[in-house]
């Protein structure tokens, strides 16, 4: 298993869904716009990670 540095990275999950919303100001955000939390082991993203927009991601987990 590899091991990151701790940061942690949003990514882009791509599912089948054509749109997510955002958790934080419920902003219609399409697949390609969606940042996921990632723990600090980056092992996964789950189905239980919350889709954020770059400006709520960035106030809720920080960069
Ligand atoms: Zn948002």
């Amino acid at each position: 298993m590899r091991k990151n540095n701790g940061y942690m990275i949003p990514k882009v999950k791509r599912k089948t869904a054509d749109s997510y919303v955002c958790s934080g100001c419920g902003k219609t955000l399409s697949p390609r716009d969606a940042f996921f939390y990632v723990d600090s082991c980056n092992c996964a993203i789950t189905d239980n990670s919350k889709p954020f927009c770059r400006e709520c991601y960035r106030i809720k987990y920080g960069e």
